[in-house]
């Protein structure tokens, strides 16, 4: 096996159609058609409620290494960059994952808050 990259399987992603967080698979069938991949590919994740697919950059994702294992939540600053997936300690909101991305200007971050629900956050400040 090469060491391509390759993002994680399965996501737990803001979905547009939904109107909601739901649990999202990665389309095996596009990631592993034999092109290189590599963090600029694009992956095509469908929701696993409504099937609808959704695109991500391989710069926006978590790695799959990263899956399953003991994560530590990365404290927020404005100037990081994020992956979804990504478990993050914020001063006021506390814990949440990264769950979608806004490529706007600034680039925004979709975290679901333990307890304060989902918020907009920016990154690459
Ligand atoms: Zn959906």
């Amino acid at each position: 096996m090469s060491s391509n990259y390759m993002p994680i399987e399965e996501l737990e992603l803001y979905c547009r159609f939904c109107d909601k967080i739901t649990p999202a698979q990665l389309n095996r069938s596009i990631a592993e058609n034999g092109r290189t991949l590599s963090r600029n590919s694009t992956f095509e994740y469908y929701c696993t409620k409504c099937s609808k697919t959704m695109c991500f950059s391989g710069n926006d994702l978590a790695e799959q290494e990263q899956s399953g294992e003991e994560v530590t939540a990365r404290v927020y600053s404005p100037s990081e960059h994020y992956f979804i997936g990504n478990l993050i300690q914020h001063k006021k909101f506390k814990k949440g994952v990264v769950v979608g991305k806004d490529n706007g200007t600034p680039s925004k971050i979709l975290v679901n808050f333990e307890k304060s629900g989902l918020k907009k956050l920016i990154q690459d400040l």
